[in-house]
């Protein structure tokens, strides 16, 4: 059958591209089928797809090392990035996505059995074929690939090891955390910083990690034994220090920490609880029908702050519209940075309270709902803030960052609040979030262009939905995933009607843990990773077509 593959790419060279398509279907190698799944019209069209399976015995792979599903999505995650690793200057082309292990469409392994999909730039020459160049890629270069990602030869058995064995290890850490009354773990050793805004990879001469002894706990891990660090217990965690000091490089890390990391990336132990969302100010974004009364009472405009919408939102409005989104979609722990928040929703100090009365200033601060927030909702706050001693009142914790080393200042914290500043609190509650529920007309369901561009904006059909401000989104790969797993929702009736923005996020979770990718989206076609349910939320609130249908509380 390769052989018929080989003589048809020959028997095409010189010919018009569009016979390309005899391609498609099934072949079968030695050792592997390849399937021909698109084709594309002519040469600068977006490249042909096509997908490669290796059964069980012959992949070869024990069954320790893909039975359980954390373990096979780690496998996978190794053998996609020896896969990509190969293919330098070549026509083909694997998604094997950067510091972060997704469960992605490029590579599963499904009961042992190895699915690797790919992009393939069919070579032409003007509007012919160069079956010549074609053969190469798919006939010789294709087989190395495959071969260079289930090589399995005693180095390689030590490295994937390493890497599944990893992995676990940090999805295990990151499990027991609720166990421990901890939100968030950081390990002694770790390596926070990046290289660069722009590279994700661990800088290299960077202070690591040292965890303030009153904060040092130990977990046993399944593979690497007992490991020290800081554990982030419940409740609100301060982060201060001076400006430079690592205070945000730290929130980052914990940001990221609802993935696991490949080994060598430094922050391969630290976690932080699968409920966690980063919120900020993102001022423009729009806001449908959120009830953001316990932060703004009564605006200029008159409109109701129970049920608000806006195209346009201001920083505080979206701020106060993140919280109240992520506590509907069920997060659990919210992380904040002075760098990206909105100084209005933060603070209100005993000065500014005394010239400006309540009754003129619609905004509610941050600072009087912190804990209201985890009282009535059991949501943790991870703040950093090293511009106001406000936040001393309301901590349970304090963490000084100096010079990159982490200190506990929690009790020196708590003799400075005793000195009262004469500022009041002007919240006692955090009332019920409303659900709302969620307009089937939202998503159209004729299957719409899923686009992604970069991980700062998403097209669905004609819309365009921005998530420069979603900060827990990694990968293009994911912002594809979003999209796709919208449509998904709606096609498959998810969005009946009935359900409230969290019960649509979470069927869509509940279909990931049954179904995998394939609850994403069941062609395989494109290269995606499953996103977050919280990123999926996020995106649909962001969604400038979304219809808000009615509420429940
Ligand atoms: P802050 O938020 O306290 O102002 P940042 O977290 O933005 O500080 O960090 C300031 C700079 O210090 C950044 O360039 C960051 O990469 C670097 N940095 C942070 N943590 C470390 C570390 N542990 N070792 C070396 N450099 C670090
Ligand atoms: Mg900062």
């Amino acid at each position: 059958d390769e052989r018929a593959f080989r003589q048809e790419l020959r028997a095409m060279h010189g010919a018009s591209y569009g016979r390309y398509k005899s391609l498609r279907g099934r072949w079968s190698f030695g050792g592997f089928t390849l399937e021909v799944q698109r084709v594309q019209p002519d040469p600068f069209a977006p490249a042909s797809r096509c997908e490669v399976r290796v059964t069980e015995p012959v992949a070869g792979f024990p069954a320790e090392l893909w039975r359980e599903p954390v373990r096979a999505r780690a496998l996978a995650g190794y053998l996609v990035r020896a896969a990509d690793r190969r293919l330098r200057d070549s026509r083909l082309r694997v998604d094997a996505g950067r510091q972060q292990v997704l469960d992605r469409s490029a590579c599963q392994v499904v009961g042992g059995e190895v699915v690797l999909r790919l992009g393939i730039d069919l070579p032409g020459r003007g509007r012919t074929i160069d079956g010549r160049q074609a053969e190469r890629a798919l006939c010789d270069e294709l087989p190395d690939v495959v071969e260079a990602a289930l090589r399995w030869a005693a180095a390689d058995q030590a490295r994937v090891r390493e890497f599944v064995e990893s992995v676990e290890d940090t999805d295990s850490l990151r499990r027991q955390l609720p166990g421990l009354g901890l939100i968030a773990f950081v390990a002694d050793g770790a390596m926070l910083p990046r290289r660069s805004g722009v590279d994700e990879r661990p800088m290299t001469g960077g202070v690591p990690f040292d965890s303030p002894e009153s904060l040092r706990v130990s977990v046993d891990l399944p593979n690497r034994g007992r490991v020290t660090g800081m554990g982030v217990p419940e409740g609100i965690t301060l982060i201060v220090g001076g400006g430079f000091h690592g205070k945000s490089t730290l929130l980052r890390a914990l940001e990221f920490g609802v993935y696991d990391h490949v080994p060598g990336d430094g922050r391969e132990l630290v976690v932080c609880r699968e409920d966690t969302v980063k919120v900020r100010a993102e001022d423009g974004r729009r806001v449908h029908r959120v009830d953001v009364s316990p932060f703004v009472s009564h605006l200029p405009t008159g409109s109701d702050t129970a049920d608000f919408s806006t195209d346009n939102a201001s920083g505080s409005t979206s701020q106060a519209a993140a919280i109240v989104e992520a506590v509907e979609s069920g997060a659990k722990v919210l992380l904040v940075d002075e760098d990206t928040a909105a100084t209005n929703l933060m603070i209100r100090d005993a000065r500014m309270q005394a010239l400006v009365a309540k009754s003129a200033e619609p905004l509610t601060p941050f600072v009087d709902l912190i804990r209201p927030l985890h009282a009535a909702h059991g949501v943790s706050t991870v703040l950093v803030m090293g511009g106001s001693g406000d936040y001393m009142d309301v901590a349970d914790q304090v963490l000084m960052l100096d010079s990159y080393h982490a200190r506990d200042v929690t009790d020196r914290a708590k003799q400075l609040a005793a000195q009262p500043t004469g500022r009041r609190s002007e919240a006692e509650t955090f009332p019920p979030v409303r659900h709302r529920v969620v307009d089937p007309r939202s998503i159209p369901t004729d299957r719409p262009k899923v686009r992604a561009r970069g991980v700062d904006a998403l097209t669905l059909g004609e819309s365009t939905v921005e998530l420069r401000g979603v900060e827990q989104v990694v990968d293009p790969a994911q912002v594809t995933g979003i999209g796709l797993a919208l449509v998904s929702c709606a096609r498959r009736g998810v969005l009946d009607g009935r359900r409230t923005v969290a019960e649509v996020v979470e069927a869509f979770a509940a279909d990931v843990a049954e179904r995998g990718v394939a609850a994403v989206d069941e062609r395989y076609v494109g290269d995606f990773a499953v996103p977050r349910p919280f990123e999926l939320a996020a995106a649909l609130n962001r969604l400038r077509v979304l219809k808000v249908s009615g509420f429940r509380t």
